[in-house]
């Protein structure tokens, strides 16, 4: 069965290399599943490595953590139609507020108090309110006392992958703003934060109280400014194996023909899995400590790999990556090859790829 096994021992190393470009808390981010390797396991071992906090889209998301016994402060920052007011109480999770209707809404629903992060639109058009809203949002959020408590305020960098504090430096002054503004509306203490991965890793005056580490934790510097270990390692066996003759066509459309004798190995994994299907000339796993090329199309759930004068048995194991430093390729190739980000890549596996931990 195809696998991926979380390394919890990258994920510590990967909150050191962060502990040691910032001294903010680091909150671990888990969304899409923990970046597809398994929101639980990694939280788990993020908060084991001395994350403080555990960053989530939506409220719900919360149960299989709190469930798992992880008690940190949760925040969740995705609440499209509306925060389960109620469940956020109960599961002691902060819900992040991007708009005035947002904040009335969480107002009205809430019969416990919730714990509000208010959002800043810093530059991203993406979620957030705009400075010249926040005069009407800290009146709202005043009024609003008792149905919510204001106790952070949050901000995204559109920019801090090109790891260049002059590009950073009008959303960390907004934050400042926004931050005293909170302030002086009577709310506090506050947790404020704005950078992620990049800014943590290039920037110090992105990172105020906390910063939210997400790709970083599974071996991502979106910067490239720091290498990080790869936290997974995907692997799926060999279901078939065959010595071919030269002229043999591969795959659907016949687009591969071999053009010597060669052994064919098939692995039982394939797009449904996470295997992109556009794949740049290059794209290979290995097997055996060796790397062989991928031909042939990518099929829904097998692909082909040529090993040449290389007999494989059924059975093996062919691993599609892994952290560098081995035979297996990185998802930091698997992006190049794809034309994409290594964050789609690990978000893309699919759901009948067993996680496991190692
Ligand atoms: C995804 C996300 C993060 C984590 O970003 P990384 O670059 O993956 O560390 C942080 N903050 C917000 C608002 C996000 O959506």
């Amino acid at each position: 069965m195809p696998t991926l096994r979380l390394d919890r021992s990258a994920v510590a190393a990967n909150i050191s290399a962060v502990r040691a470009a910032t001294a903010s808390t680091i909150m671990a981010v888990v969304k899409a599943d923990g970046y597809g390797h398994g929101a639980v396991a990694v939280a788990e071992a993020a908060v084991d490595a001395g994350a403080g906090w555990l960053g989530i889209t939506d409220v719900a998301d919360a149960v299989a953590l709190r469930d798992a016994g992880l008690d940190a402060p949760i925040l969740a920052w995705l609440n499209p139609v509306g925060a389960d007011a109620a469940l956020a109480a109960e599961l002691r999770v902060d819900v992040a507020v991007g708009s005035v209707d947002e904040l009335r809404q969480l107002i009205a629903d809430a019969d416990r108090p919730v714990r509000v992060h208010l959002q800043m639109d810093t530059g991203m058009a993406r979620g957030g309110s705009p400075l010249a809203e926040w005069p009407e949002l800290l009146r709202v959020a005043r009024e609003g006392r008792g149905h919510i408590d204001v106790v952070g305020v949050m901000g995204h960098l559109p920019l801090a992958d090109r790891a260049d504090p002059a590009i950073n430096a009008p959303a960390v002054l907004r934050m400042r703003h926004a931050r005293d503004a909170v302030l002086r509306a009577g709310f506090g203490p506050l947790n404020v934060h704005l950078g992620a991965t990049a800014g943590a890793l290039t920037d110090p005056a992105t990172n105020f109280d906390l910063v939210r580490i997400g790709a970083g934790l599974v071996g991502i510097d979106p910067s490239d400014t720091t290498q990080l270990t790869g936290a997974g390692t995907f692997t799926a066996p060999v279901v078939h194996s065959a010595r071919v003759p030269a002229g043999t066509a591969v795959g659907y459309g016949h687009d591969m023909v071999m053009s010597v004798d060669t052994h064919l190995s098939v692995v039982g994994v394939g797009y449904a899995d996470g295997i992109p299907r556009e794949l740049a000339s290059g794209a290979c796993v290995a097997i055996g400590g060796e790397r062989h090329p991928i031909v042939g199309r990518v099929s829904m759930d097998q692909i082909v790999v040529d090993t040449g004068r290389v007999p494989i048995e059924r059975g093996a194991t062919a691993t599609v990556f892994g952290p560098a430093g081995t035979a297996a390729p990185t998802i930091q190739e698997w992006a190049r090859w794809a034309g994409t980000i290594p964050h789609t890549i690990v978000t893309g596996i699919g759901p009948r790829v067993r996680r496991s931990i190692g």
